[in-house]
């Protein structure tokens, strides 16, 4: 894991690009590459990832943590395929409460293997205290001139504090109507590192609380989840053989 740095943070700007998704996929696909990593909801007024991954009750979460009421290891909770998930505690009782980005860079850094945290949409404090807190920023954005523009907000706010992008991820892409990556790459100063496309089955996984690259494994965004995931871990990733029989098949569905 030489090529990963500590504590990845996740953002976009515009709400609803996909962000907890990818956190989720992703997680899923490095924990399939044996990679050690913690998914963290930093999300802390609209939370969902601990939903997306199948997590209904979960007492504590990073707030318990931030607070100092709970060691931050008692907060992370197994999946069965062997990721580790802090969630957000969804109280709304918490919301008032300001948040060092020290105090939760320090908690992270003392986690084992990689971290990476879903973050709030917008610009503001939420958003500041991720970009803070990681020492990689990852942006997510949809290929539209309107996500693109938030995107951008994100790119700028993320410098100011000092902390340059490595990377824009293209969520939802049809290959055609849309921005193309060199454009993104052009509006932004930030490289596209990975391209993942619109799947039908995606609301299905969301809705059953099944990471998509379990869910469907064979699907295109499935495999294209892995290959990011093998890139950040700078190991070559084979796509899986005959892999179109076993999507028309649904094989290991
Ligand atoms: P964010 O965390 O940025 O607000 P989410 O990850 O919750 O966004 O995604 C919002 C919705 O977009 C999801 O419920 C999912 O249905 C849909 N979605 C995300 N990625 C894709 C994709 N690659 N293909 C199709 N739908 C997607
Ligand atoms: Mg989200």
């Amino acid at each position: 894991m030489e090529s990963v740095e500590k504590i990845v943070g996740v953002v976009s700007g515009k709400g609803g690009v996909g962000k907890t998704t990818f956190v989720s996929n992703m997680g899923m696909a490095l924990t399939e590459m044996a990679a050690d990593i913690t998914v963290v909801d930093a999300d802390l007024s609209t939370s969902n990832l601990g939903l997306q991954l199948g997590l209904y009750q979960f007492p504590v979460g990073l707030q318990d943590a931030l607070n100092g009421r709970m060691d931050v290891n008692n907060t992370i909770y197994t999946h069965p395929s062997g990721l580790k998930i802090i969630p957000s505690s969804i109280s709304l009782g918490y919301l008032s409460q300001s948040i060092s980005p020290y105090r939760l860079k320090s908690l992270l850094s003392g986690l084992d293997g990689v971290v990476m945290i879903d973050s709030p949409p917008g610009l503001g404090k939420d958003v500041s205290l991720v970009l803070k807190a990681c020492d990689d920023v990852i942006v997510i954005t949809n290929p539209e001139i309107t996500a693109v523009t938030d995107a951008f907000k994100v790119i700028e706010v993320s410098r100011e504090l000092g902390n340059e992008p490595s990377g824009i991820v293209i969520n939802r892409s049809r290959g055609k109507h849309e921005l193309r990556p060199e454009e993104i790459e052009d509006m932004c100063g930030v490289k596209v590192v990975g391209i993942i496309p619109e799947d039908d089955m995606m609301r299905r996984s969301v809705f059953e609380r099944v990471p998509l690259v379990k869910f469907r494994p064979y699907s295109h965004a499935s495999i294209a989840f892995r290959k990011l995931a093998a890139d950040m871990l700078g190991i070559d990733y084979k796509s899986p053989k005959m892999v179109r029989i076993k999507r028309i098949l649904g094989v290991n569905r």
